[in-house]
């Protein structure tokens, strides 16, 4: 059965249906690719997944739950995490906590107490960098590592909260063919070992071909081709939409 069931969703911006009744499923263990050029609606479907955009229609249920309406932190709990940036990770406080955080790293009392504070987390916390390779690398500054292995404790991050479907917007961004390889094999077992389901938008289609099980194709919003990579590759709708042939 379907994790996730998305049912005739649809948000617009004014005038602009930035997505037009888009229906589609995501199974346990499955990486869903969704695709398509600039402007096609695929961070507004995602947002309206993670709660951060309300859907004008439609439904979006996990493993039964409706989650229109839902705020983002109800919708986090019920296990749909994101990857988010490290620079962004501060970004669920609030202002005044983050400033907080900034003045407790600089106070060595308040710090070593944080940190003592926090050592029962610490094996938990090892043990998830351990699934994603960065285990030996836990005591260094996060500004020193390697933009690959910067994105490997992004997704170790994004584990802490156990989901059952994981959103990722654009992961491989920036990064070299050979990072991108191994951020994408790396997730790939994550999904099988921990019996996720992970949504994700690519521009390489390369990595989508290699490691998407199935992908859906969105164009001005509406949904234009739905299957396996290699069913899709020769769709004449994406063909022409998409790779603009
Ligand atoms: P994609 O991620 O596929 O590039 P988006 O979901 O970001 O596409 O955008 C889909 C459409 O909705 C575009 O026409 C975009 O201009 C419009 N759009 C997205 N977000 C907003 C917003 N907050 N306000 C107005 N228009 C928006
Ligand atoms: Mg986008």
């Amino acid at each position: 059965m379907s994790l996730l069931h998305v049912q005739n969703l649809g948000k617009s911006f004014g005038g602009v249906k930035a997505v037009d009744g888009i229906s589609f499923t995501l199974a346990k263990g499955e990486l869903l690719a969704l695709i398509g050029p600039n402007g096609a609606g695929k961070s507004t479907t995602f947002n309206m997944v993670n709660g951060q955009l309300k859907a004008d229609q439609g439904s979006i249920t996990l493993d039964g739950t409706e989650l229109v309406g839902k705020k983002p932190r109800e919708i986090w709990r019920l296990g749909v995490g994101r990857t988010f940036q490290i620079a962004e990770t501060f970004s669920s406080l609030t202002v005044v906590e983050n400033v907080q955080m900034a003045l407790l790293s600089h106070d060595a009392k308040l710090f070593a107490m944080w940190r003592r504070a926090s050592d029962h987390k610490r094996d938990e916390a090892l043990a998830l960098l351990d699934q994603v390779g960065m285990k030996s690398q836990a005591d260094r500054p996060c500004s020193v590592l390697a933009y690959g292995d910067v994105k490997r404790v992004e997704l170790a991050i994004a584990m802490a909260n156990d989901p059952k479907l994981l959103l990722m917007d654009e992961p491989t961004a920036g990064m070299a063919p050979k990072e991108r390889n191994s951020l994408m094999a790396l997730t790939k077992q994550l999904v099988i070992d921990r019996g996720m389901a992970v949504l994700f938008t690519e521009h390489s289609m390369d990595v989508v071909f290699a490691y998407a099980d199935r992908m859906i194709v969105l164009a001005r919003g509406r949904l234009i081709a739905e299957g396996k990579p290699l069913e899709i590759r020769d769709h004449p709708k994406v063909q022409e939409v998409y790779f603009g042939s």
